[in-house]
């Protein structure tokens, strides 16, 4: 799940874990949450968004990237990673802070009226507003079911690569055919004693150029491809010896291995953002339909996450959300500011924060 080259080349990621000072932190970094820096960044207001995955694009880049959305306004066709590249071209001249691969896990109020969110690793924001763009929920790996495996998380199971360092010189177990498994054989392979790939029948969903690349590796006897389950875990402490495979023509076998690494798919839970201490009606965040701000002033919902009535779960209703709540978000951040409504067609003043003046 490596980012998209053209992507990754715009996003900007935080150095040091904080407190980082913002006027809003966005929870989310869907379509929603990108298009809400757009409409932010209108107002003068800068933002930092926090997404668990190791990319911008939620469902559109992680669930359908490579599928025809038809109905974003005058936009007849693009693909769901076409969406996420454009939405990154269109927020660039804001320069938003991404705070990728981590988890918005506590939120509190300072003495000050401020909101201090705090991440799973330990990074911390401070603003005045927080938007919760999150969608279905996180997405979280998909656990394969091998007995024990709860004994490894952390120490020798791990379910995202966040630092590749930490895989260099050990024997790797890759499981999974899709392009997680394979974008990360390809990327660590270089750095491994050994790689081992298992995948449950010789066919990948994966895009082929990687699989092929795969196979020439296999070839060149600089890792190997087993077609098997994985069947158990041997080791102690949480430290992993051996993976123990499976197949039904050649019986179970083991391979050494000190780190697994399955790659079966992500799934989305609402996760933290139900310990914010917001209403919710299930699962949802209801909002008003004029500033979709939740229960708690100062705090704002947009995208598949809320509710309202009448609410349908499309991209464009989080565009529209976006833009109403950044019209109430920068009264909080600049409450003596008289705000104008200007258009981005006429108005010199958009087109300078735009660049294109
Ligand atoms: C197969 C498919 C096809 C679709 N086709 C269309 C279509 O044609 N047209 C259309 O309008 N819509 C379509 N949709 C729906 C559309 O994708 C969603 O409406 C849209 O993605 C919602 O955007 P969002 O920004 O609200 O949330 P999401 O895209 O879900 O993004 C939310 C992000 O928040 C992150 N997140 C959540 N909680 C946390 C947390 N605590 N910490 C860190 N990160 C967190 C998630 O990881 C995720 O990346 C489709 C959906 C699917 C699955």
């Amino acid at each position: 799940m490596s980012p998209d080259a053209a992507t990754a080349a715009s996003i900007a990621t935080a150095e040091g874990a904080g407190p980082h000072q913002t006027d809003v932190t966005i929870i989310g970094a869907g379509p929603c949450g990108l298009f809400a820096v757009f409409e932010l960044g209108l107002l003068d207001l800068k933002c930092h968004l926090i997404d668990i995955l190791d990319r911008p694009g939620g469902q559109c880049a992680e669930l359908y990237p490579e599928k025809p959305i038809y109905d974003i306004p005058a936009v007849p066709v693009c693909t769901g990673q076409e969406l996420t590249d454009r939405l990154m071209e269109q927020i660039a001249p804001f320069s938003p802070v991404f705070h990728l691969s981590q988890m918005a896990e506590k939120l509190e109020k300072l003495e000050d009226g401020t909101w201090r969110l705090t991440t799973d690793t330990g990074t911390v924001i401070d603003s005045k507003v927080i938007v919760i763009a999150a969608g279905g929920g996180s997405f979280v790996p998909k656990k394969p079911p091998i007995p024990g495996i709860d004994a490894y998380e952390g120490t020798s199971v791990f379910y995202a690569v966040r630092k590749m360092e930490q895989f260099r010189d050990r024997k790797l177990v890759i499981a999974g055919g899709g392009d997680s498994a394979l974008d990360w054989v390809l990327n660590l392979q270089p750095l491994a004693e050994s790689v081992t790939l298992v995948h449950r029948r010789d066919e990948f969903r994966a895009a082929p150029d990687s699989v092929n690349k795969m196979r020439a590796l296999v070839a060149e006897k600089k890792m190997t491809l087993e077609i098997a389950q994985i069947s158990g875990l041997q080791g102690e402490n949480g430290q992993l010896t051996d993976v123990v495979f499976k197949d039904k023509d050649r019986g179970e076998w083991s391979v050494p291995c000190d780190m697994l690494l399955p790659f079966y798919g992500l799934t989305m839970k609402l996760g933290p953002v139900a310990e914010f201490g917001l209403n919710l009606e299930q699962n949802l965040i209801p909002v008003d339909t004029e500033r979709f701000e939740t229960s708690t002033p100062g705090i704002f919902a947009i995208g598949d996450i809320n509710t309202y009535p009448g609410k349908l779960k499309l991209i464009l209703s989080g565009f529209h959300e976006a833009a109403l709540m950044s019209q109430a978000a920068v009264r909080i951040v600049y409450p003596d500011r008289k705000i104008r409504f200007q258009y981005t067609t006429s108005s010199t003043d958009l087109q300078n924060k735009l660049g294109v003046a």
